[in-house]
């Protein structure tokens, strides 16, 4: 019997084979074209699950998921989640909503009606099929806080007036269907409220602080700063991220989590940085600093001692190391 090998393999009491592979799952992701929900599902089909994305093409784009295309395990919907719809799946990541101020604002009845309604029907969803829900909310929950860093037990400091309501307060009234949902008919819950996360498949035209920023250094041109420059930030990469929610999928903690990256940076600093990463022969030298934006927060900072006392999750990302990857992505 030396040198051959005896292959063992379990065999089930009613005589078949026992295959010791994880469980895999039938999982919807809504807002799956976009920029987290494309690299959410690109873990989800490495892990082996089958994934139906349902998304409207707001802001998504079909190009994220290009890489699966042909893939049997992964089907693509054209939905709006305004609308109901029934699909019978196990978990369900409810990400459709758009996230940069330039798109939410734009059509802001919309944003609100994709927050509650959308919500509303996933929850719905959930409840009918016993699927788990994780609903994606937002630092923006906490408005421009009074409290630092945020921990998940502050109630924020939001205007409901203001031009980010129809975003904020949205997410907070999903927040309050995702408890009410669990508590009266107990549908199992889990809410992401995530920070500002970055990385490649972001639209140089999003609008957000980082693409801002490297277009412009892209461009050759100086980086405008809103306000003095004193402003902080905390940037999480978005492989920190999707682990976060993958972890916390799998986790039975109910409560909100803050899934960011407690480093905090002053704008002008982050702007020294995207400069130094992108122009190494320092040909840019402008700092074009402008009056600052209404209602926009002046410091955001997550607190994460639950993500890691209840996921064991914590950003792995540098700054420097997640900041190169993406400006490699955009420059080509
Ligand atoms: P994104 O705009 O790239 O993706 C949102 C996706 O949802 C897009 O594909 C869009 O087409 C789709 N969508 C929007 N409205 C829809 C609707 N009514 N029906 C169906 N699909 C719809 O934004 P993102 O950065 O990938 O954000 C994903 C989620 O994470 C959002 O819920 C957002 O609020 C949350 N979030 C993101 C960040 C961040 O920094 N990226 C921070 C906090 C929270």
């Amino acid at each position: 019997m030396e040198g051959r090998r005896v292959l063992h393999i379990p065999i089930s009491s009613n005589g078949r084979f026992f295959s010791p592979a994880p469980l895999k799952k039938r999982i919807l992701v809504t807002g799956g074209a976009g920029f987290v929900g494309s690299h959410l599902i690109d873990r989800l089909l490495v892990k082996g699950h089958s994934v139906v994305c349902l998304d409207n093409y707001f802001t998504g784009r079909k190009e994220n998921l290009r890489q699966w295309q042909g893939t049997a395990s992964l089907e693509i919907i054209r939905h709006d989640v305004v609308d109901p719809i029934l699909v019978e799946v196990d978990e369900i990541y409810h990400l459709a909503c758009p996230a940069s101020p330039g798109h939410y604002q734009s059509n802001a009845i919309k944003t609100l009606k994709t927050s509650f309604l959308g919500t509303f029907n996933m929850l719905g969803l959930a409840k009918r099929v016993k699927a788990k829900l994780l609903f994606s909310s937002t630092s923006e929950v906490y408005g421009d806080p009074d409290q630092h860093p945020q921990v998940e037990e502050y109630n924020g400091n939001v205007s409901c007036t203001g031009i980010r309501a129809c975003y904020d307060e949205g997410k907070r009234c999903a927040e309050a269907l995702a408890y009410s949902y669990m508590r009266q008919d107990k549908v199992r819950i889990s809410v992401a409220r995530i920070f500002n996360t970055y990385g490649p498949r972001m639209r140089l035209s999003d609008g957000r602080i980082v693409s801002n920023f490297a277009a412009q250094a892209l461009a050759g041109r100086g980086l405008t700063i809103f306000g003095s420059g004193e402003a902080t930030r905390s940037f999480q990469y978005i492989q920190d991220l999707t682990s976060g929610l993958l972890r916390l999928m799998e986790s039975s903690y109910s409560s909100p989590v803050n899934i960011g990256n407690p480093q905090e940076i002053s704008v002008k600093s982050f702007s020294t940085l995207v400069l130094q990463l992108v122009d190494e022969f320092g040909n840019i030298e402008r700092l074009d600093f402008q009056a600052s934006v209404s209602d926009d927060p002046s410091r955001r900072k997550p607190d994460i001692s639950k993500a890691r006392e209840q996921l064991g999750w914590y950003p792995m990302w540098s700054l420097f190391d997640g900041l190169t990857e993406t400006i490699f992505y955009l420059r080509t």
